[in-house]
C-alpha cells in the first residue's frame, strides 16, 4: 500500500488564511486587533525559536504580539506577577507560558494562573475540565490540529479503535478525549504500557505523541491504519518523528509526515484559539453614553 502523505502545510495555510480574513473584519468590528502574549523564561534554545515563530504567525495574521522574556532566575512571584498584568490586560486576549520553565518553577502553577477566557493552550483546569465534559472552551491547540488532519483527510472515527502513544496533559489527553468525543474507541499508551506493539497493531488510528525517534516501527502499523505523527525530535540526522515513516507508510492508508504534518498545524490552531478568545472576551470601547458591550 502506498499511504496518502497528510499535508499538514497545506491544511494550515488554509486555516491561517481563514483566521486573516476573520482578524481583518474582528479589527473593522472593534478597532483593535486580537493579541497573544507569550512569556518566555530562562535561554532555552528551542524555546526562543517556538516563541519567534509564534510572533511571526501572529504578524503574518493581523494579530498584534507582545512577548515577555524573564531571566532564567526569576522567581515564582515575579513570574505569577507578569501573568496577572496579562490577564488584566484588555490589548492581550491569549496568554502562553512557554514551557518548559526552569527546574525551580512549576509549570502547571504557571499556566493554572492564566485567566481561563486566554488560556489559549487550553492547560487550565478550567478548560481542561470544559474538554472532558464536552462543553465549549479553549482546546489545545497541537490536539485540535491532530483532529483538524483526520478531519480534513476523511479518516472514519466512529466506532474506530484509536491508539494513542503518550498522555502528557498538552497533546496525549487531550488527543484521547477529542478522539472518544467523535465516538472512537481509544485506547492511552505510556511508558508502562505492556507489548506496545500488539496494541498498535489493533489500531485503525495511530497517534503517537511521545518524543522517542521512530519509536513506533514499521510493524507496529496494521494495514490501511491511519498514522499521526506528533513527535518532534532533534538528532543528528534532523528532526525526526516518533514513527519510523518510510517504514510506517509501506502499511498505512494516510500517514503525517515530520517536518509538514502535525506541526505546522499547531501554530495555525493557536491563532484560531487567539481569535476565539479575542471574540469572547473583547470588551468594546464605550461610546458616549454607552455601558461597555461584551463580544460574542
Ligand atoms: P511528554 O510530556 O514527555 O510525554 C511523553 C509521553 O510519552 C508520556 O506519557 C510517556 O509516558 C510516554 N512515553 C515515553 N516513553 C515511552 C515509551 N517507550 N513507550 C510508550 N510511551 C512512552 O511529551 P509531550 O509534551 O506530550 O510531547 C510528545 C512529543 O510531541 C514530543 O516529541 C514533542 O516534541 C512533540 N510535540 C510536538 C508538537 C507539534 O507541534 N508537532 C507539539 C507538542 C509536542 P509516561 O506518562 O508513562 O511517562
Amino acid at each position: 500500500m502506498t499511504a496518502t502523505i497528510i499535508d499538514g502545510k497545506a491544511v494550515a495555510a488554509r486555516i491561517r488564511a481563514e483566521v486573516a480574513e476573520d482578524v481583518a473584519a474582528f479589527v473593522s468590528e472593534h478597532g483593535m486587533p486580537p493579541g497573544l502574549a507569550t512569556v518566555l523564561v530562562g535561554d532555552d534554545p528551542a524555546s526562543h525559536i517556538y516563541v519567534s515563530g509564534k510572533h511571526r504567525a501572529c504578524e503574518q495574521v493581523g494579530i498584534a504580539s507582545f512577548g515577555r522574556e524573564l531571566a532564567a532566575d526569576t522567581g515564582e512571584e515575579e513570574l505569577l506577577a507578569v501573568i496577572g498584568e496579562l490577564n488584566a490586560d484588555p490589548a492581550v486576549s491569549g496568554i502562553i507560558v512557554q514551557l518548559p520553565l526552569p527546574d525551580h518553577l512549576d509549570g502547571a502553577r504557571a499556566t493554572s494562573a492564566v485567566d481561563p477566557a486566554k488560556d489559549v493552550d487550553g492547560l487550565t483546569p478550567t478548560n481542561a475540565g470544559h474538554l472532558v465534559q464536552g462543553r465549549d472552551g479553549l482546546v489545545p491547540a497541537t490536539p485540535s490540529g491532530v483532529m483538524e488532519l483526520l478531519r480534513v483527510y476523511d479518516t472514519p472515527l466512529e466506532g474506530a479503535h484509536a491508539v494513542v502513544v503518550g498522555r502528557s496533559d498538552l497533546v496525549g489527553k487531550p488527543i484521547a478525549t477529542l478522539l472518544l468525543a467523535q465516538n472512537a474507541t481509544v485506547t492511552v499508551c505510556h511508558s508502562r504500557t505492556r507489548d506496545l506493539g500488539a496494541v498498535c497493531r489493533s489500531a485503525d488510528v495511530l497517534v503517537a505523541a511521545v518524543g522517542r525517534p521512530r519509536l513506533v516501527t514499521g510493524d507496529m502499523v496494521r494495514e490501511g491504519a491511519t498514522v499521526i505523527d506528533v513527535g518532534m525530535n532533534r538528532t543528528e540526522e534532523g528532526l525526526l518523528g516518533d514513527v519510523d515513516f518510510e517504514a510506517a507508510a509501506e502499511r498505512a492508508r494516510a500517514i503525517t509526515p515530520v517536518p509538514g504534518g502535525v506541526g505546522p498545524m499547531t501554530v495555525a490552531m493557536l491563532l484560531r484559539n487567539t481569535l476565539k478568545a479575542a471574540r469572547a472576551t473583547r470588551v468594546e470601547q464605550p461610546s458616549a453614553g454607552a455601558g461597555p458591550v461584551r463580544s460574542g
